[in-house]
C-alpha cells in the first residue's frame, strides 16, 4: 500500500512530505488551548491516522484553505 502510494506521487511529481504537518502534543492531551487554526500544530480530528507524530494534510484541502485567504 505505501509502495503504491509512493509511486503514485513519483508518477504525479509529487512530494508528499511537505503536506506532513507535526501533531500538536498538547492537543493530544486535550491540553491545547489554542483553536486549530491558532496553533501552529495540526490538530486532527480523532479519524485521522497519526504516524510518528505526523499527520498528512490533504492538497486539496490546504489548496482550499489558500483559495479562501
Ligand atoms: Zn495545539
Amino acid at each position: 500500500m505505501a509502495a503504491m502510494m509512493n509511486m503514485t506521487n513519483l508518477l504525479n511529481g509529487k512530494d508528499s512530505r511537505w503536506l506532513q504537518l507535526e501533531v500538536c502534543r498538547e492537543f493530544q492531551r486535550n491540553k491545547c488551548s489554542r483553536p486549530d487554526t491558532e496553533c501552529k500544530f495540526a490538530h486532527p480530528p480523532a479519524n485521522v491516522e497519526v504516524q510518528n507524530g505526523r499527520v498528512t494534510a490533504c492538497y486539496d484541502s490546504i489548496k482550499e484553505i489558500e483559495t479562501l485567504n
